[in-house]
């Protein structure tokens, strides 16, 4: 590190539990963060600020005024534009080092499968269904870190699965991709502002430290909030051997 991230990232190298090593090993990891709205904003801004060097942010969208409620990334000026520019705009203007890729893309299929294997952490900050099982697929296939977070109305949940870790249960050991859910989407349903940023934020928190080695994670345990009593539950989440997804690989 050079005096200017000496300085910049201190307050990271004073703790224990990162230090100089630890800071340099963030510098030289690439996180994939697949949606830049509620999840992906604060995400991206932590991760970015935190000093990832790498960061590849997907969304096939355009901001709206209605998301500016609580997509903090964005800002009115720019409303009209996609959202994975947007965010990667805001993030290189706080840390100008982030080698950040704004894909204008609904990422899916081979593209997803080859972003998934360049990266060493992946958020999932999207909002359905079918691309939450395509994103774990592709974790499962290439033994990534996965961290996966959801809001709606008062209620949110955020999951980590270590796929590193052939005994790490999947996303879909919980939640099979038969049984797919009725979708709950913002647009008609509502979603209290600063739920989304509680959980972008942990993602962002078990994403840094998955890249640092710092434990332990949300492996295994499925946290879920409900922002109306601002309790917190717990679920803890077994590897599913019949799991059409990850059962095949032990
Ligand atoms: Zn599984």
């Amino acid at each position: 590190m050079n005096d200017d991230q000496l300085l910049r990232y201190s307050r990271h190298i004073l703790l224990d539990e990162i230090g100089d090593e630890g800071q340099e090993r963030l510098l030289s990891s690439h996180a994939l963060i697949v949606g830049a709205g509620g999840l992906g904003s604060p995400a991206a801004l932590y991760l970015g600020s935190a000093g990832v060097g790498r960061i590849t942010l997907a969304d096939d969208d355009v901001v709206d005024v209605t998301n500016l409620q609580r997509q903090i990334a964005h800002d009115l000026a720019a409303v009209g534009r996609n959202k994975a520019l947007s965010a990667a705009d805001r993030v290189g203007s706080i840390n100008p080092e982030v080698q950040l890729q704004a894909l204008a893309q609904r990422l899916e299929g081979q593209a997803l499968a080859e972003q998934v294997a360049l990266a060493d952490v992946v958020l999932d900050c999207t909002d359905n269904f079918a691309t939450r099982q395509a994103i774990n697929a592709a974790c499962v296939r290439h033994r990534k870190p996965l961290v996966s977070g959801a809001a709606i109305r008062f209620d949110a949940q955020i999951g980590v699965y270590d796929l590193r870790d052939a005994q790490s249960p999947c996303y879909a050991c919980l939640f099979p991709p038969s049984q797919v859910p009725e979708e709950v989407r913002c647009a008609v349903m509502g979603v209290f502002a600063p739920l989304v940023g509680i959980v972008g934020s942990m993602q962002a928190a078990e994403a840094l430290k998955l890249l640092l080695g710092i434990g332990p994670t949300l492996a295994g345990r499925l946290q879920m909030l409900d922002a109306r009593s601002m309790r917190w539950s717990e679920l803890k989440v077994p590897r599913q051997p019949a799991c059409p997804v990850c059962g095949g690989r032990h």
